[in-house]
C-alpha cells in the first residue's frame, strides 16, 4: 500500500474529479491486486485489510471494467492498476492484465491506463511495455524522500532510488503521480515539506497525501503497543497535510487525493489508531484558507486599515466557500475572534488570479 497502494486504493466515487463544468467527469476505474508483487515490509502496510480483499482473481478483471463502465456514463474513463506493486507482479501476468486494459483503449472506451507501483520496481524495460500497453500515469509510492524515515518503516528502498524511478518514468514520457505518507515512524514536519518539494522538483504533475492509519495485524500496531510509534491525531494530520498541500499547490501539482476512501473504510475491527477522518483533506485545505484570509487582513491592517467591528467579505472561486468557512464554520468564527469582526461573509465565484485563494473586503 501504501504503496499506500494499500492504502490507496480508491472507489470509483473516490476518484472521480470533476475539473469544472465544461470538462468530462474523468473516472478511474480501479483494479486492485492485493500484495501480489509486494515484499510486505512496510512496517503501515496491511493490504488484505485494507483492500478488503484476500485474494485476486484475473478473470474477474473484465467484469470489474465492464461494470464501472456500465454506470460510467459519458465520463473519460481510465483503467487504474493499484495495489501491490504492479510492476512486480509476475512478467506474464503484468502482460496478461495489461492487454485486458488495452484493448478497452484500442477499442475507444476507456482512453489510457494508470498503475501504481515502487520506487524500486522501475526500469528502462518495465517502462517499456507499459507504454506499449498505453500506461499514461505511473503511480510512484514515493512516501518519504528521508532515507531515515524510509529505513524506519521498512520500505525497503532508498530516496535515491526514487529519483532514478522518477527519472526513467518521465524520461519515457509517461505522466508520473507521487504517493507520499504524513505521520511515518520518525517523519517529521520538515521530512514531509522536503518530500512535497521533491514531488514538485522530481516533475510529478500529481500527488496523493496518505496520513498514517495503524492497522491491525502490522508492524505498526506492534510498534503502537509498545510505546514505540504515536499515530497522530486528526488535527496533527490536517495541520501537516496542510503544510504539505501548499508546496504542491505553489508548484502546480494535482492533488488527487488526501486519505482513505469512505469505501475502505475503517470502521471495522481492523482499523486500531489514527488520523482517519473523511474530510481530512478538506480540513486540511481549510486552515490554507485560514491562514490566506489572515494575510489579506493583515495586509489591509498593515495598510493603515481599522478591522474591529467591521465586517469581512470573503471573496472565493466557485465550490471553495466551505474550505473558507471550515468546518462547522470554525474559521469564520476564528477570524471574528481574532480580529474583533462583527461579521464574517464567505461569497463564491470570484475570479481570483492564479494561486491566489481568497480576497477581502472589509465593508
Ligand atoms: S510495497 Fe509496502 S506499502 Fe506497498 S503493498 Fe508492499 S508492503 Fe504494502
Amino acid at each position: 500500500m501504501t504503496e499506500n497502494e494499500i492504502v490507496m486504493e480508491s472507489s470509483i466515487a473516490g476518484n472521480t474529479t470533476i475539473t469544472n463544468k465544461t470538462k468530462k467527469r474523468h473516472i478511474n476505474i480501479p483494479v486492485f491486486m492485493p500484495h501480489l508483487g509486494c515484499p510486505c515490509m512496510c512496517v503501515f502496510c496491511n493490504q488484505r485489510t485494507i483492500s478488503g480483499k484476500q485474494c485476486f482473481d484475473e478473470r474477474s478483471v473484465p467484469d470489474i471494467i465492464e461494470a464501472a463502465l456500465a454506470t460510467a456514463g459519458d465520463a473519460e474513463c481510465e483503467i487504474a492498476f493499484f495495489g501491490g506493486s504492479f510492476t512486480g507482479i509476475d512478467r506474464s501476468l503484468m502482460i496478461r492484465l495489461l492487454e485486458v486494459g488495452y484493448k478497452y483503449v484500442v477499442d475507444g472506451r476507456v482512453t489510457s491506463l494508470r498503475c501504481s507501483t515502487r520506487p524500486d520496481y522501475i526500469d528502462d524495460e518495465v517502462m517499456d511495455i507499459l507504454t506499449k500497453y498505453g500506461v499514461k500515469t505511473v503511480e510512484l509510492g514515493i512516501q518519504s524522500m528521508s532515507d531515515r524515515v524510509l529505513a524506519s518503516s521498512r520500505r525497503g528502498h532508498t530516496s535515491e532510488d526514487t529519483r532514478r524511478a522518477c527519472a526513467i518514468i518521465r524520461a519515457h514520457g509517461v505522466t508520473l503521480g507521487g504517493q507520499m505518507m504524513i505521520g511515518l515512524p520518525g517523519s517529521t514536519i520538515a521530512d514531509e515539506e522536503e518530500t512535497a518539494r521533491a514531488i514538485c522538483s522530481l516533475g510529478c504533475a500529481e500527488a496523493r497525501i496518505y496520513p498514517t492509519i495503524v492497522f491491525a495485524g502490522t508492524k505498526l500496531a506492534d510498534m503502537t503497543a509498545a510505546g514505540e510509534y504515536t499515530p497522530l491525531s486528526v488535527d496533527e494530520a490536517a495541520y501537516r497535510t496542510a503544510r504539505v498541500m501548499r508546496i504542491l499547490d505553489d508548484d502546480g501539482v494535482k492533488i488527487l487525493r488526501v486519505g482513505l476512501c469512505e469505501s475502505e473504510n475503517l470502521h471495522t475491527g481492523e482499523y486500531i489508531a489514527g488520523p482517519n477522518h473523511p474530510a481530512i483533506g478538506e480540513i486540511a485545505a481549510s486552515i490554507l484558507y485560514y491562514e490566506d484570509i489572515c494575510s489579506a487582513i493583515d495586509s489591509e491592517i498593515a495598510g493603515g486599515a481599522d478591522v474591529a467591528g467591521r465586517c469581512a467579505i470573503i471573496y472565493v472561486s466557485d465550490g471553495a466557500q466551505s474550505k473558507a468557512a471550515g468546518q462547522r464554520g470554525k474559521n469564520k468564527m476564528m477570524l471574528a475572534e481574532r480580529y474583533g469582526l462583527r461579521d464574517v461573509k464567505i461569497k463564491g465565484g470570484a475570479k481570483l488570479s492564479p494561486g491566489k485563494r481568497v480576497s477581502v473586503e472589509l465593508v
